[in-house]
């Protein structure tokens, strides 16, 4: 009981030298929130504790514990992530870095006042979709084009404008669930749409959609099926066929493309993938697309296609909920017009990544083990470093059996465990997340951005599990 008493209060804390100086960094009312946090902490901690602490000792403990603590807040929950997994597109790490012309237009636009909603023209209102659409259009040849806040909601909103209360038909091949909460039959069902499916899980024929097809079709929906792929007897009705079909029934025929490749990426691993403007160019009523997979950009939902459907879609109220924000559009138009006239292999970084070669990942991997040793010399928890021949995949959902070759670093530990070192790089500022492979750390070079290697040099040698 007696340390309890000597915990000092809170206005004898405020008043020493430290939290005087730490005052000048930090709001008066967050410094005294955090301490109270702390005294209560201590305060639990103390009830099993039967140690005696002086109320100095509490002090001082309180003391140095209380500039950690404020800058770990300072610094937020978000936080900046060195990705050394080799995946490109990793969903659980915000998918696609941003370019740096995608960046310099947020900072212009998100700082001020825009025309986001503002004919300069004509002086009249305007539309914030006006921004990206001609763009697409010429991208892709589409007749028209809108975004929204991501490809979930452009199918949700393709499927409520054109087939609400209706039916739309669905391949059995092709219900297919992505990332755990997005799933053809349950969108379907919240758009308000009947789901008819048809064919059988690995084997879909022209003459399964003629025989379901009824008064109550509105549409031949078609996902495609990104995040995994059935190998072995199966067929399923092509694009174009799906779009001849579409004609010869008289019915619109929608493409979820998933992820949307605007030019074909570089590497030859990658199997062959159309582009979206060979989707739109099959004719295809809608085809829609995520902005934040293989096409690099920020969140977005990109539905193109003919205008009669999108303007139904531009009229329908749902999209009033999912529309998109002034940053989501400068920085897609940012991403866009690097495509239209930049260098999108070399300034988008995802594709810059799917361009890599093997060769030019083994310089990185030997230029990044070379600073490792260097850094890690005298290292007695650290048994070996290696570059070695390795697999990446694309991620996010894309090209899911393609395997791209690769380079990395292996880093072989004494007596510590991988996951004290993983749990560690975690915790660091910025946080590692790197691979594992069995006993090993596996720090895959093809998802470094500039910078990110000497940086994750300094956070390996820092970790307290290798002091
Ligand atoms: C990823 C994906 C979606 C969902 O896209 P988000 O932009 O993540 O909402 C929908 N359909 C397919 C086929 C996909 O691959």
């Amino acid at each position: 009981m007696s340390s309890l008493r000597n915990i000092p209060p809170v206005d004898e804390l405020l008043q020493t030298a430290p939290v005087q100086a730490l005052l000048n960094m930090y709001r008066r009312e967050f410094v005294v929130a955090e301490l109270r946090r702390l005294l209560e902490e201590l305060r639990v901690g103390l009830k099993t504790d039967k140690t005696k602490y002086s109320s100095d000792e509490l002090k001082d403990m309180i003391l140095a514990r209380l500039p950690e603590i404020l800058e770990k807040s300072r610094t937020g929950s978000l936080r900046r992530v060195i990705n050394a997994t080799g995946v490109p597109l990793h969903t659980n790490l915000g998918r696609a870095p941003l370019s740096p012309r995608a960046l310099d237009r947020v900072n212009r636009i998100a700082a001020g006042y825009s025309n986001l909603e503002l004919d300069l023209a004509r002086g009249a209102r305007g539309s914030r979709y006006a921004h990206t659409e001609e763009l697409l259009q010429r991208l892709t040849g589409a007749e028209s084009a809108l975004v929204v806040n991501n490809n979930a909601a452009a199918v949700l909103l393709g499927l409520t404008a054109m087939a609400q209360g209706r039916e739309v038909i669905v391949s059995r091949g092709q219900l297919i669930e992505i990332g755990g909460s997005f799933r053809i039959p349950e969108v379907m069902k919240q758009s308000g749409a009947r789901l008819v499916e048809v064919g059988s899980t690995n084997k879909t024929h022209p003459d399964d959609y003629r025989r379901a097809v009824t008064e109550e079709t509105a549409l031949l929906f078609s996902a495609h099926t990104s995040n995994y792929r059935i190998v072995g007897f199966t067929a399923e009705v092509g694009m174009e066929q799906l779009v001849a079909l579409g004609r010869e029934m008289r019915l619109p025929v929608m493409l979820d493309l998933g992820s949307g490749v605007m030019r074909p990426p570089a590497a030859p691993s990658l199997g062959p993938e159309p582009t979206v403007a060979e989707c739109v160019a099959t004719g295809a009523d809608i085809v829609t697309f995520s902005g934040d997979k293989l096409l690099g950009g920020p969140q977005a939902g990109i539905i193109l296609g003919r205008r009669e459907y999108i303007d139904a879609m531009k009229q329908h109220q749902l999209l009033r909920a999912l529309r998109v924000d002034k940053l989501t559009l400068a920085a897609l138009e940012g991403t866009l017009l690097e495509y239209l006239l930049g260098h999108p292999e070399q300034n988008i970084p995802v594709a810059h990544m799917l361009s890599r070669t093997p060769e030019n990942l083994k310089e990185d991997a030997r230029d990044l083990a070379r600073k490792l040793k260097k850094a890690l010399s005298g290292y007695r928890a650290v048994a070996s470093v290696d570059v070695i021949a390795t697999t990446d995949m694309v991620g996010g959902g894309s090209y899911p059996t393609d395997q791209m070759p690769a380079w990395g670093v292996e880093l072989r530990f004494n007596g510590v465990s991988l996951d004290r070192i993983s749990s560690e790089l975690r915790d660091s500022r910025p946080a590692v997340v790197a691979r594992r492979q069995e006993d090993a750390l596996l720090l895959s070079v093809r998802t470094l951005l500039p910078g990110d290697a000497d940086e994750l040099v300094g956070v390996i040698a820092a970790l307290p599990a290798l002091s």
